[in-house]
């Protein structure tokens, strides 16, 4: 089966998904954007307002940063990276997933993993962070820094919200994400 018909299968499962109480609420499931065969994936928490409407995810506010700051990097959103979430169904209010709607979902992440191979997954936040791998540690700690997960290696990096409640692109920790975007690349080989 090709790469495309894995995912379209994997989508199709997620799209009628009821693992948790999170489908009740949401407009869209949210699945991926970008490339499927790039060699970087990027791993946020769940859909936001913005997100759900469009059934994509980072299309809002964060998205925008989050393009900003790769395209500064030298990649092109769209064909460079793939990028997916935690959870794939809004939690109501943005508020952050619980660990038991993280756990329902996380299965349909890891596939997604299996399917892409990516060599880097950039976690933004610490949502993205724990449940991805195993640490104490917050991203103001950890991130730029990489962790091996099976086949790929994790770069902790701040979630964009959070750089957006500090400044935005004015602000350092919009420097310290655009450097650990450019780690994620070094990383890169072929
Ligand atoms: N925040 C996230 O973590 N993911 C999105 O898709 C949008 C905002």
């Amino acid at each position: 089966m090709t790469l495309i018909n894995k995912l379209t299968l994997l989508q199709n499962n997620v799209s009628s998904c009821t693992k948790c109480d999170l489908h009740k609420n949401k407009t869209n499931y949210v699945f991926s954007r970008g490339n499927p065969s790039s060699k970087i994936m990027i791993v946020g928490e769940g859909p936001g307002h913005d997100e759900d409407i469009a059934g994509k995810p980072f299309v809002g506010l964060s998205g925008k940063l989050l393009d900003k700051a790769l395209v500064e990097a030298g990649l092109n959103p769209e064909t460079d990276v793939y990028v997916c979430n935690i959870v794939k169904c809004r939690p109501p209010g943005n508020r952050k997933p619980t660990q038991d709607e993280s756990d329902s979902c996380i299965d349909y992440l890891e596939e997604q993993i299996n399917i892409i191979e990516p060599q880097v997954i950039l976690t933004l936040g610490n949502t993205a962070t724990e449940n991805l791998i195993n640490t104490t540690f917050g991203v103001t700690k950890i991130h730029g820094k990489s962790f091996k997960r099976r086949n790929s290696k994790v770069i902790p990096a701040y979630h964009p919200s959070f750089i957006l409640r500090n400044g935005g692109s004015n602000s350092q920790q919009y420097q310290e994400f655009l450097a650990d975007i450019k780690t994620a690349i070094s990383l890169v080989t072929g």
